[in-house]
């Protein structure tokens, strides 16, 4: 193979992932992002890119420290909790539904200020209020002693009884998880 033949196939290589990246990202500001990384360094893989990527957008200030890396929902509740002001179980049920109720409505009027009103989607925001909802979940898994990987098999469990192949609305108005194998 000739330098140039290198080149070319390095190019195409390069051009391939900057795709890829636009496609994970669903954004020409993800595949910027990607395409200005892979020119400093044409060795950085597209799993450490989005990693970055989301942690500087998303995370801001935390991609100084590292990515902040999670494996599991469990993991997610651990490091939650320890932001988390405990007093006893109906200060912290308190917290937790209080909580949720008042990120849902910042969910909602983040979407509110696009579908209603016509300004841009801020999915930065929209995507931040989801995490708020998710530490409210941890705190109050915590609080009643269980994990969130436990409340989300539940829920999954709850769904193949009410769906055992795909949702319908004829089973969701007979809900059978309601009338069988409880
Ligand atoms: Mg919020």
């Amino acid at each position: 193979m000739t330098d140039i033949d290198k080149d070319q196939s390095a190019a195409m290589a390069q051009s391939k992932r900057i795709k890829r990246g636009r496609a994970y990202a669903e954004s020409d500001e993800f595949g910027d992002y990607v395409s200005r990384m892979l020119e400093a360094n044409p060795e950085m893989t597209i799993t450490v890119l989005r990693k970055r990527f989301w942690s500087q957008h998303f995370l801001p200030g935390c991609h100084d420290k590292g990515v902040i890396e999670m494996n599991n929902m469990n993991e997610y509740q651990s490091a939650a909790m320890r932001t988390a002001k405990r007093i006893n179980l109906e200060y912290d049920l308190n917290h937790a539904a209080l909580g949720l109720a008042g990120e849902a409505g910042e969910f909602a009027d983040c979407i509110k200020r696009h579908t209603i009103y016509g300004k841009p989607l801020d999915k930065i925001n929209a995507v931040e209020e989801i995490g708020d909802l998710l530490w409210f979940c941890a705190l109050a898994c915590e609080t009643l002693g269980v994990t969130l990987s436990q409340a989300a098999e539940q829920n999954l469990y709850k769904l193949s009884l009410r769906y055992p192949d795909m949702y319908t609305d004829e089973l969701a108005a007979q809900r059978l998880d309601k009338s069988e194998a409880r």
